[in-house]
């Protein structure tokens, strides 16, 4: 892969903005470069514009480099950047596959980018050269989700290892859901692939969805590409010191993770035994994708209710389907007492 040649020329030309405080990052006396304001502290400061602490804190948890590290306003960021970086809008395109996550549609529609859909077989899996046969000379990106968001299933990884090795672009592989699926990650694997970019996040295992932080791990050009783009102080300072705390107490997400895969498979278990539920599919992730007799009625039935689920039915692939995350023991409960009011 020639990294130069995937990023758009504009970016290539590119004079990033830069502040004093992007090469100096000891402790000054005084600091007068910002038009901050000298009261206030610790607010009244601008955060570190490449989160570098925390990365370090993130780069050992996850046992990769600091540099192959960006952080972004959830991972939503990091998508986004990946269409401006390098797809020339109303020229180029991306392949991914179909059902998935809606925000690589709705970021290359933003960015103006053809979106090439490959429908994923009955088990929800997918083949590496079905996506690659939709390829052409301007496709850039290739999105593939593990766990799939809405399916819940992990892809295939010698399928994905195959697409990687085989495309000249860049491959997204977001695992989003990834410590619901222990071991499963090509996280280790990422030094050994120079045009794969894995996205993570904050928001699921790590119970910070409020706080936004998303995370994407590539080599140290992409990085750089990545850094070049971006806001130049896209995370808060109280996001950063939040991020740093919980990464001190991963033994909690370990918890909550291990709860959670118990409370998928009683909640599937418990869900397929109702006569209305066709079919509870098998889950890698923290939801449940249910095909349901009548799920539209049964969607009403619950938000009537109170209980706010996913209705995933006029989604392609999952007709009649309901997206129910899996919660604590006692939201479970409740959601199963007021399932059972149906029978
Ligand atoms: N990827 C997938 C597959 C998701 O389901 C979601 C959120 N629903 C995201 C990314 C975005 O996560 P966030 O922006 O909160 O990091």
């Amino acid at each position: 892969m020639d990294l130069q040649q995937l990023i758009r020329k504009n970016i290539q030309a590119l004079k990033p903005y830069s502040s004093a405080r992007d090469e100096y990052t000891g402790e000054a006396m005084v600091f007068l470069d910002a038009n901050e304001n000298p009261f206030n502290a610790p607010y009244n400061r601008y955060p570190d514009p490449l989160q570098r602490e925390l990365k370090v804190a993130i780069s050992k948890q996850k046992s990769c480099e600091a540099d192959q590290i960006f952080l972004g306003n959830g991972s939503d960021e990091p998508i986004d950047l990946l269409f401006r970086a390098f797809c020339e809008p109303g020229k180029d395109n991306i392949v991914t596959i179909d059902p998935t996550y809606g925000m690589y549609q709705v970021a290359a529609d933003i960015n103006n980018i053809e979106v090439r859909k490959v429908k994923l077989n009955d088990n929800y899996g997918f083949s590496a050269e079905a996506l690659l046969e939709k390829t052409d000379k301007h496709t850039k990106l290739i999105f593939v989700c593990s766990p799939n968001n809405p399916t819940g299933n992990l892809l295939d990884n010698k399928e994905l290892i195959k697409l990687i090795q085989t495309f000249e672009g860049l491959v997204i592989l977001d695992e989003a859901y990834i410590d619901f699926a222990p071991g499963a990650s090509l996280l280790p694997k990422l030094s050994h692939y120079e045009n794969l970019v894995i996205l993570q996040t904050f928001s699921k295992a790590w119970g910070m969805a409020g706080i936004r932080l998303g995370m994407a791990f590539a080599n140290p050009e992409i990085i750089r590409v990545f850094n070049k783009i971006k806001y130049p102080y896209n995370i808060n300072m109280l996001t950063q010191q939040k991020a740093l705390e919980l990464i001190e107490q991963e033994a909690d997400k370990n918890q909550w993770v291990e709860l959670l895969i118990q409370e998928r498979k009683a909640l599937e278990e418990k869900l397929s035994k109702l006569p209305f539920v066709v079919k509870v599919f098998p889950s890698d992730a923290n939801f449940l994708l249910v095909k349901m007799y009548d799920a539209r009625g049964i969607y009403d039935f619950l938000v009537e209710n109170g209980i706010i689920v996913r209705d995933r039915s006029k989604v392609v692939l999952c007709d009649d389907s309901l997206r129910i995350t899996v919660g604590s023991p006692e939201e479970n409960q409740i959601l199963l007492d007021k399932l059972n009011e149906l029978l």
